[in-house]
């Protein structure tokens, strides 16, 4: 029999600080302690025993003085007997009847002794032929301890390094899902880490889709691509997890399953299942680190939601602001541009890029700025509310109907103005353009009754007169009337001849005569007309110019009455520049109307036409003229000619001063 050695109970203390403060691999750390305990307590060998798997055999973790340590060296029912036997302290035990051990120590007893730890107890089991001496037992008792603390070393610094890469694989998850803003390119390299971190065979992320009521497996491990969809009520693992509170194991498919919920924020949000655990695995640990996982995976899916939501809500606002057609645009109290919506943007770029930041005077003109601005101070006054008005502005190009609201944050503090531009320009130039034809309305229905009525008394006229001056005409050559009677008839002749002229004149304004048809060139019609007055032009010196387009199509009509028309507008125009003291100037021009109309424009530089005469111009006996010198009808007469050749005509003043006549004749097919 061996003596025992001389104690030394310095060696395991100092082996364990040494090993602490080198940060030595806790392996090795064991086999040194192993090589401690033979030379401190001798024995040929010496083996830690421990359980890995719940309610499984006991195995060897490290040893000396063994080829093999692989295999079940303990059951677990005998392991019991031993635990009793080692509970007050390391004790020699007799191996009879547990074989493995006897087998592998080669030797029929041994010195055991009880570790303590967080787990099942392990056994520190040496080989020892001859029973050990009291310093032998109390120097192992405190070897025992030592083991335990060199075990918990070793747990809590493979404990840390598994947590050190959980939080490895959790950090390059959440970088992957803010870098692509993609949760499943995410999920499924967090699968895969997962999968060889805990060296499984599969690991899935499963998300829950609330409103379809199932789950849906969004991410594999062995990169299986087969869309899968569960019922939230399903019997598998993924749809089980979904309602636990904390990780668990579970059997399914015909083996164990680890399941961890993912919980959101007052709702489930998916399931983390494990499958395919190696037979050695730590259960329990692996529950916690799944539970973390599953933890925090479920803060970043909620927020990756959360972002999604927002930024929906927020493309929905922006869409929605683009839409607008008006233009909208947000300034701040300073006036620069923080906002504005693409109708803005669009109007506002004409001359230069419109760019967020800018003073709002760089992109409207000064008159609507000006106004914001005022509206600024107005606002800093508590209840300043929204104001309206409207502008022509050249920067945007149209009228707008602008309205000014204040700004108000959520403090209530006002922070800027929001501005919106209603464009109005097709409204005002609609509203225009309606006035006019109510105008023209208005004038024509009023021409037309003047018209029945004066054709009325012009026919009941006109048959006396020609009876009066027949018989005038018979006695101014009959013989037997004395000279100054002669002389006398004769005045009378042409006095009635003149009213006579007046009467057909007005049947022309009314139309009741008849009119000719045929198609004529009208430059050719303006020639006659201006010709027809070249002489009385030539006395009051007045010059024309002409601007002829000899292209304009044909009109259908009454070649002498349209120079009728074109001469009464041409008379007029003499006279107006008669009243000018400077060149005297009359300015034809024969063309094309944008609508395709043949459009024949006279003016002239005479003061032009007043106001309150223009509504009248049209008028039958409506002059300004003295008695003798204007009837009032030539423009009542033109009237009626351009009528009947069913085109238009319209007085203004041109804006360089003096009168502008417009006529729109249709032209010939
Ligand atoms: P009259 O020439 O006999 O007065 P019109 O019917 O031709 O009759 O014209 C009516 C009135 O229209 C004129 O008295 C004059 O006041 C106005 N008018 C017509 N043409 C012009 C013109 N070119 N410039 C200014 N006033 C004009």
């Amino acid at each position: 029999m061996r003596t025992p050695p001389q104690m030394s109970p310095r060696i395991p203390f100092s082996t364990l600080a040494r090993a602490v403060a080198d940060g030595a691999q806790p392996a090795e750390l064991l086999l040194e302690m192993h090589r401690d305990v033979l030379a401190a307590l001798g024995g040929s060998a010496s083996v830690l025993l421990e359980r890995l798997v719940p309610s499984g055999p006991y195995v060897a973790t490290s040893g000396r003085g063994f080829t093999d340590l692989g295999g079940a060296w303990l059951e677990a029912a005998d392991a019991e007997r031993l635990d009793r036997l080692a509970a007050t302290g390391p004790a020699l035990a007799t191996l009879d009847g547990l074989a493995p051990l006897q087998h592998r120590l080669g030797s029929s007893q041994a010195l055991v002794v009880r570790i303590a730890g967080p787990g099942a107890p392990g056994f520190l089991v040496v080989a020892a032929p001859a029973a050990p001496a009291p310093e032998a037992l109390a120097l192992a008792d405190r070897l025992g301890l030592e083991f335990g603390l060199a075990l918990e070393l070793a747990r809590l610094g493979r404990d840390a390094a598994f947590h050190r890469r959980i939080q490895e694989v959790l950090l390059v998850f959440s970088r992957g899902v803010s870098g692509t803003l993609s949760l499943d390119g995410a999920l499924r390299s967090l699968a895969q880490d997962v999968n060889t971190l805990f060296a499984t065979a599969r690991t899935s992320v499963w998300l829950h889709d609330r409103r379809a009521h199932k789950l849906m497996r969004h991410a594999v491990s062995d990169g299986d691509e087969e869309a899968r969809t569960i019922a939230t009520d399903s019997p598998e693992p993924a749809a089980r997890g979904m309602r636990l509170d904390r990780a668990e194991f579970i059997e399914a498919g015909g083996g164990r399953v680890l399941i961890a919920p993912l919980r959101g924020w007052r709702r489930a949000l998916g399931t983390l299942v494990v499958e395919g655990l190696p037979p050695d695995a730590d259960e329990a640990h692996l529950r916690e680190a799944a539970y973390e996982i599953g933890r925090q995976l479920s803060v970043a899916i909620e927020n990756v939601h959360l972002l999604a939501e927002v930024m929906q809500q927020r493309r929905l606002l922006e869409d929605i602001f683009n839409s607008l057609t008006d233009l909208v645009v947000v300034v701040d109290n300073q006036l620069r541009v923080v906002q504005m919506n693409h109708a803005f943007a669009t109007r506002a770029s004409s001359r230069a890029p419109a760019e967020l930041n800018q003073s709002l005077e760089a992109l409207v003109g000064p008159e609507i700025a000006g106004w914001v601005a005022e509206e600024e101070a107005a606002a800093q006054e508590p209840g300043g509310a929204a104001r309206s008005r409207q502008f022509e502005d050249d920067r945007l190009g149209g009228t707008f109907t602008v309205t000014v609201t204040p700004l108000i944050n959520q403090d209530g503090d006002p922070v800027g103005r929001v501005a919106v531009a209603r464009d109005i320009t097709r409204q005002m130039r609609l509203e225009a353009e309606r006035e006019g034809l109510r105008q023209q309305l208005a004038q024509s229905e009023r021409l037309a009754s003047l018209g029945q009525f004066v054709a009325g008394i012009a026919h009941e006229i006109n048959n006396p007169l020609q009876g009066v001056l027949g018989h005038v005409e018979l006695l101014i050559d009959g013989a037997e009337v004395a000279r100054p009677v002669r002389a006398t008839l004769r005045q009378i002749y042409q006095e009635g001849d003149r009213a006579a002229k007046i009467v057909r004149d007005l049947l022309v304004f009314t139309g009741s005569r008849q009119m000719g048809r045929e198609k004529v060139r009208v430059d050719r019609i303006v020639a006659r007309s201006l010709a027809s007055r070249r002489a009385a032009r030539a006395r009051a010196h007045v010059e024309v110019t002409r601007e002829i387009d000899a292209e304009a199509p044909q009109v259908l009509g009454d070649p002498l009455r349209l120079q009728q028309a074109f001469v009464n507008v041409l008379v007029n125009a003499e006279h107006a520049t008669a009243e000018q003291d400077g060149p005297r100037r009359i300015a034809v021009s024969v063309g094309r109307s944008a609508e395709g109309m043949v459009r024949v424009a006279i003016r002239d530089n005479g003061p032009g036409i007043a106001a309150e005469v223009l509504p009248r111009i049209f008028d039958p006996f409506f002059t300004t003229k003295d008695v003798g010198r204007g009837t009032g009808l030539g423009l009542t007469i033109t009237y009626g000619i351009i009528q009947e050749h069913h085109g238009t005509i319209s007085a203004a003043n041109a804006p360089g001063g003096g009168a502008q006549f417009t006529i729109d004749l249709p032209a010939a097919e």
